[in-house]
């Protein structure tokens, strides 16, 4: 089974990206959580541009990246877990940790260090809130969490399949909170024990300061209640809440080239 996984990696990882992304258009269209305000045309154009030009840009600069890398780190026996010998569960369970750890702790910084943040604001500038908004990232931002994600494989020796598993499933959970989907309350309720739900992670894109500075966690819900930053509901309503940033809402500030160069402009919104 994990032999047919690892052969199979590109074509898994894509069908469970773009199903899962398809499956949430569709769900958004029948159950709507909010009204989106800006023209789809407009947030999609800049949303899915930046993920095009990202994913090419990946495939040209680190091609080696990811469940390629962590196969000959196992063969060369180089780092933490291919030293230590251990069942291969907790080797399994411990790389899924880290990585979505580590994840946490990179997303958390991003909003405290200058020269992060202007990166990673390009995904808060959406002012509004849904599957695209997911994929909204700065190209630099996402060569520079790769590149640090990679210096986590090559320190702890992370096996390939704890690799596949927690980015076939941590990605497609990153497009399920993001969505703009009305889910039953006690489904909801029952989820967030686990893993990110909307009605957590929308918190985190509210404009209000104090919300955007909670819920940082992406993939499994714990690390934020662990840390002394997870905010159970907005202080208005889901509905009725400002998403974006307050700087940042021109309708000029939206296009994909304004979204490009955000990172060289200065504006006082970090505090
Ligand atoms: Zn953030």
């Amino acid at each position: 089974m994990a032999q047919f996984l690892l052969d199979h990696e590109l074509p898994l990882r894509q069908y469970a990206f773009y199903g899962c992304l398809i499956c949430l258009l569709f769900a958004e269209e029948l159950f709507p959580k909010r009204r989106i305000h800006l023209a789809y045309k407009t947030r999609w154009t800049a949303n899915f541009g930046l993920m095009l030009i990202y994913m090419a840009l990946l495939r040209i600069a680190i091609p080696w990246v990811g469940i390629e890398l962590a196969f000959k780190l196992q063969h060369l026996q180089i780092g933490l877990f291919n030293r230590v010998p251990m069942p291969k569960l907790a080797g399994l369970i411990m790389g899924i940790l880290l990585l979505d750890g580590f994840r946490y702790a990179l997303h958390r910084l991003s909003h405290k260090l200058d020269f992060l943040w202007r990166l990673h604001r390009v995904h808060h500038t959406d002012v509004d809130f849904d599957v695209s908004t997911s994929v909204r990232h700065h190209p630099a931002e996402v060569i520079v969490g790769t590149l640090s994600e990679c210096l986590v494989i090559v320190i702890f020796g992370l096996s390939p399949e704890s690799l596949l598993i927690w980015a076939m499933v941590g990605s497609t959970i990153d497009l399920f909170n993001h969505a703009n989907l009305r889910l039953p309350l006690r489904l909801d309720r029952a989820l967030r024990w686990l893993v990110v739900t909307p009605d957590i992670h929308r918190i985190h894109h509210s404009a209000y300061q104090a919300e955007t500075d909670s819920n940082f966690s992406s993939f499994l819900s714990f690390w934020d209640k662990l840390f002394g930053s997870y905010r159970v509901q907005p202080e208005s309503s889901h509905q009725s809440m400002k998403i974006g940033l307050e700087h940042w809402r021109q309708p000029a500030e939206q296009s994909i080239f304004s979204l490009l160069l955000n990172p060289f402009f200065s504006k006082k919104d970090l505090e």
